[in-house]
């Protein structure tokens, strides 16, 4: 394919805030040559040094082409792959019209209206916004909290949404067992930075805390909790200092969670208002759309739908996730 820009080393030489900038015109630029989102993940591999998805290794290389597609090997581990390889493009059909539905989920629309405009059927729509979601998980990583950390459970319903029917003995026997809610601990500082993660129980523990909060803290933090037990209890080396609001104290100063509360507000609303209530299978990935669109994205469909792209096709895990997500059954805690 032709080259979209002259050098190609001229990229290697941006700094970190530049090469932002550029991943999230690369977008328009691809879109205007009317190139598809593969075109578009060789770009951003050709620019940033091929890699292997397995070992990491940049001794790799071409392994002629299938059916029009360029192979690649690697000489550290064998292994034999395409730039989009473990990406959440891999095997896509339609690969076409993958750019504008990036497009179309920047810009708020449905599932429904996202099939519409694109020309795909309302199935393809859901898988699609799943394999993109499923890429973003690696997000968290990057998120950091800084001075003052507020933190706060947050108890959603257990859901099945979607979920087709099953026979009524399988039915009565999950009556039994179901949990009735799913705990996710909150967390955001004063700058901007906020997580939610999703456990694995349905409420938040102190060891949940500890474990989520362990290397994502300065020194220098002040941890804010409300008065449960958790909040209460959680001690570990790395919380230097911890306050804890009761509701009475809760408007005084400068120590309280109402910012975090306020985070919460705007979750519940954007899940029960937007989507109808989500199935908590699916959970992980709508609580990372929402902090990657805090955090992330700017309210333009434009550039955020070169940044979505951007974040979603540096994730090489995303594939493997989404293929667990997809094939996991709706069993309660590791769901
Ligand atoms: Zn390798």
């Amino acid at each position: 394919m032709d080259k979209i820009f002259e050098e190609e080393i001229d990229v290697f030489a941006l700094t970190k805030e530049e090469a932002r900038k550029y991943y999230d015109n690369l977008y328009n630029k691809i879109k205007n040559e009317g190139k598809d989102i593969v075109d578009y993940q060789e770009q951003k591999a050709m620019s940033t040094g091929i890699l292997c998805p397995d070992c990491n290794s940049s001794h790799v290389i071409k392994n002629g082409l299938q059916n029009g597609v360029q192979n690649y090997m690697c000489k550290n581990c064998r292994r034999q792959f395409r730039v989009t390889t473990g990406t959440f493009m891999y095997g896509i059909h339609h690969r076409d019209k993958m750019l504008e539905y990036i497009k179309c989920m920047s810009a708020g629309m449905t599932l429904r209206e996202c099939a519409r405009n694109v020309g795909i059927c309302l199935q393809t729509s859901f898988f699609w916004r799943h394999r993109i979601l499923s890429a973003l998980q690696s997000f968290e990583d990057n998120v950091n909290f800084f001075g003052i950390v507020e933190l706060e459970e947050l108890l959603m319903n257990y859901s099945e949404k979607g979920k087709k029917k099953r026979d009524k003995k399988e039915v009565k026997k999950l009556k039994k067992k179901k949990p009735t809610k799913v705990a996710v601990l909150a967390a955001t500082d004063r700058s901007g930075n906020i997580l939610f993660k999703k456990l694995e129980d349905d409420r938040v523990q102190a060891d949940h805390i500890s474990d989520f909060l362990k290397s994502r803290i300065s020194k220098d933090s002040v941890v804010c909790g409300s008065d449960k037990k958790a909040f209460k209890t959680v001690n570990a080396e790395h919380i230097k200092h911890k306050e804890i609001t009761d509701k009475n104290k809760m408007k005084q100063g400068i120590y309280g969670v109402s910012t975090v509360h306020k985070k919460i507000t705007a979750f519940v609303g954007w899940i029960y208002y937007k989507f109808r209530g989500v199935a908590t299978k699916y959970l992980t990935n709508y609580i990372m759309w929402f902090v990657v669109r805090g955090k992330y994205l700017a309210d333009k469909i434009i550039e955020d739908t070169g940044r979505l792209l951007n974040l979603a096709a540096s994730d090489r895990r995303a594939w493997e996730r989404y293929s667990d997500l997809m094939s996991k059954t709706y069993l309660f805690y590791n769901i």
